[in-house]
């Protein structure tokens, strides 16, 4: 059987070029340009890495970028002062606080101070709520991301059996919040399973559609899809390897390899949902430098 990759690489690369075409539009009306302030707490060596995958996916787009990098010594009261700044900064339109935050920060406070108007990441427990509603609201990126993936390659999600695995605020649950609404490429119905979770060998088998957000390399093997199932694999995990420059490679909550050869669709990693999850990041920050131009003109 041929496998059908679900390519995050090629759909979000699509999606920056359309979105890069949008914003010189904008920008040749209103001489005006969208700005991300991406907030780094601490030396987190994956932190890094994603903080300069999204600069680097606003420079492409023409986002500005504002780069903020705070020790955690200056401590909690810093970054507070920080975000409240560019909360009344009316060239932000999206602040991002690069998770997780270091030891003795007080994540969810922090993300609660962030104005929900600029809150991009969609994490704000007011954009959370209104997904949840059906309302308008910034979608979580990760899921947002595995939504567009599957639509972009028309894969029926109405009426089928999600399952998902992990119930994190920002992958199982948001994900669930996306699919289960009456919505166009929506509709599903949604199972979201955890650690705490009976009988999940019966469960994963009974889905269409398979989410792995767990955290654990491999965990998602062959005999837990259902033949011809779609998986969609979010995991990203560092697993050490000799053989690579860095000492490490990535590898997903998937066992491609096994499973691969029994489902239908499946994402990579890498190359799946991660460059998805920076595609909507960007999406998000349009969006608001939109209403915030659409409210300055009023
Ligand atoms: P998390 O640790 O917050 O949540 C993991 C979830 O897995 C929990 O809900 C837990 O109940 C569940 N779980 C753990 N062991 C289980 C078991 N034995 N059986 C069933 N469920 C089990 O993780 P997270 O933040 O949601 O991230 C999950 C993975 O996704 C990680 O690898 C992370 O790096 C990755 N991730 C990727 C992106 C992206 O852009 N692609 C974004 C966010 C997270």
């Amino acid at each position: 059987m041929v496998t059908t990759v679900l390519d995050g690489k090629v759909v979000s690369e699509a999606m920056l070029q359309s979105l890069a075409q949008h914003i010189r539009t904008i920008h040749l009306q209103t001489e005006r340009d969208p700005g991300l302030a991406v907030v780094l707490v601490g030396d987190n060596p994956a932190s890094r890495v994603y903080v300069e995958a999204k600069k680097k996916a606003c420079a492409k787009v023409g986002i500005n970028s504002f780069d903020y990098r705070l020790a955690p010594e200056e401590g909690e009261g810093a970054l507070i002062d920080l975000i409240s700044h560019l909360n009344a900064d009316p060239d932000i339109h999206g602040i991002l606080v690069q998770l997780p935050l270091p030891n003795g920060f007080d994540q969810q406070k922090i993300i609660e101070l962030i104005n929900p108007s600029k809150d991009v990441d969609g994490f704000h427990p007011m954009n959370v709520g209104r997904v949840w509603q059906g309302l308008p609201g910034f979608k979580s990126c990760t899921p947002y991301g595995v939504f567009e993936l599957l639509r972009y390659y028309d894969v029926p999600v109405e009426g089928k059996h999600v399952v998902i695995i992990g119930r994190s605020n920002i992958v199982g649950k948001p994900l669930a919040s996306i699919l289960v609404q009456r919505a166009a490429g929506a509709n599903a119905t949604v199972t979201i399973c955890h650690s705490k979770s009976e009988n999940l060998l019966k469960l994963t088998q009974s889905a269409d559609i398979l989410v792995a957000a767990i955290g654990v390399p491999g965990f998602v093997t062959a005999d837990m899809v259902r033949p011809g199932a779609v998986v969609v694999d979010v995991g990203i995990n560092r697993v050490e390897d000799s053989a690579a420059k860095s000492g490490y490679r990535v590898v997903g909550d998937v066992d491609f390899k096994s499973v691969s050869a029994v489902c239908g669709p499946i994402t990579p990693v890498p190359g799946g949902v991660g460059p998805m999850t920076i595609a909507m990041l960007m999406k998000n920050t349009v969006e608001s430098f939109e209403r915030h131009i659409a409210e300055v003109n009023k």
